[in-house]
């Protein structure tokens, strides 16, 4: 079963009832799926989560599909890392990596698609699509797969070739269209006009957000149950973003967690920053840019969600910041050398962000944060292609001694 009740209104709190809506007729405010927070408080407690699977479903009550009937590839549950090189790199006492980039898929995409693809087959669709900056066309071309779905996806046609070959292994129609992102996504919203297919970040938008919800609460419980000081999140829509805050909040308000007074950074790319642009000029009217970025995954101009990000940035008294382009790849590299996990250019975006932020005193070397990487550098390898030199030589010692010089 689900707790869900309906949906409100973000602007103007008309109500709606559950179903594939994701504006308000009245004043094209985005809807928001609301729950029976007294049953879910009644039924929800650590020890019934700790019972759960080991995957986003565990958090089912705060979720708004029927975890009985869902389309699982296992999404979420990844490792929260605690670091130690790049912790003492930064000077930073309690540093944790939210390593996303592990999810079936190989980013954090699966645990919206995990929900929005089960609440799509509740409706009674038969064809997913979406919108995607690349990771989340392979996340719903599997989901769609493994539910036995159509799948119709698009992307704009500069992608990595990895993000491309990441969907259509799985079968769908992969559409590239010659434009941006924020292009893609004006098409597909007017052919979910038209055509009965679940969009699952369009029509399908208010139940695959809420899936973000669950990287707030894994980080929560993965902690032993309480919220961190900082999280540094990357943003593209903004949806991640705010659904991490939310995410904790309905913990703590739920009583699972105490007071969350975790202090939310904004990662972006210097190509792509129009939530930092707007949070340094102090308004809350983002102004659309073009896209120019080699965080492909970040290149949304028009971000849905950046007003309400902006929001969760003012009342979690956090702060905005955008990392050079040249130091994105630095921060992909800094990570894999002293961590030991691959990340794209968004955890490059994230780590570099980082450091900026403890460098400049925002984020206290005491307290504890933690770093989201949200997908897997197998799929960006164009951006790193210089490392790949391995040293050539004959099958012979004398050939290894004369290339290589090192202590026996
Ligand atoms: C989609 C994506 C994001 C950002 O998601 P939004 O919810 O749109 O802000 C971050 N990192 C990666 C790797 C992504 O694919
Ligand atoms: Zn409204």
């Amino acid at each position: 079963m689900s707790y869900v009740k309906g949906l409100f209104c973000r602007e103007c709190g008309r109500e709606y009832p559950a179903e594939p809506l994701n504006v308000c007729d009245f004043c094209f405010g985005p809807l928001e799926v609301t729950y029976d927070y007294p049953a879910i408080s009644r039924d929800i407690s650590r020890e019934e989560i700790s019972k759960g699977p080991l995957s986003i479903w565990r958090y089912h009550h705060l979720l708004p599909a029927d975890a009985s009937n869902r389309i699982d590839l296992n999404a979420g549950f990844t490792p929260l890392i605690r670091s130690k090189n790049l912790a003492r790199s930064l000077g930073l006492e309690e540093l944790y990596l939210k390593n996303d980039s592990v999810n079936p898929t190989f980013s954090f995409k699966d645990r919206v698609v995990a929900v929005a693809s089960t609440k799509a087959l509740e409706f009674g669709f038969d064809t997913l699509a979406c919108a995607s900056t690349g990771n989340l066309a392979g996340s719903v071309a599997a989901h769609a797969a493994r539910a036995g779905m159509r799948a119709f996806v698009f992307i704009p046609a500069d992608l990595e070739y990895g993000k491309i070959l990441g969907a259509a292994i799985y079968g769908p129609t992969v559409i590239a269209v010659d434009g941006s992102y924020d292009q893609v996504n004006r098409l597909c919203s007017e052919l979910s006009d038209t055509y009965k297919w679940a969009f699952v970040n369009i029509n399908m938008r208010p139940y695959y957000s809420e899936g973000s919800k669950t990287l707030g609460f894994e980080v929560a419980e993965q902690l032993g149950w309480r919220a961190p000081d900082n999280c540094v999140v990357p943003v593209a829509s903004g949806s991640l973003f705010t659904k991490i805050w939310k995410g904790m909040r309905e913990f703590s308000s739920l009583g699972l967690i105490g007071p969350v007074k975790t202090r939310m950074f904004a990662a972006q790319a210097m190509g792509c920053a129009p939530v930092v642009t707007a949070f340094d000029s102090h308004i809350f009217d983002i102004r659309p840019v073009r896209p120019n970025t080699v965080a492909k995954s970040l290149a949304i101009g028009n971000p849905a969600d950046g007003y309400y990000a902006l929001k969760v940035l003012e009342e979690s008294k956090g702060y905005a910041w955008a990392v050079p382009e040249e130091e994105i790849v630095q921060g992909i590299k800094d990570l894999a050398e002293m961590e030991g996990i691959f990340t794209e250019p968004a955890g490059g975006v994230v780590v570099s962000a980082l450091r900026h932020l403890v460098k400049s005193g925002r984020i206290k070397p005491s307290e504890t944060t933690v770093a989201f990487i949200t997908g897997n550098g197998y799929k960006t390898q164009e951006v790193v292609a210089d490392v790949a030199k391995p040293v050539l030589i004959k099958p012979t010692i004398a050939s290894f001694e004369e290339a290589v010089s090192v202590r026996r």
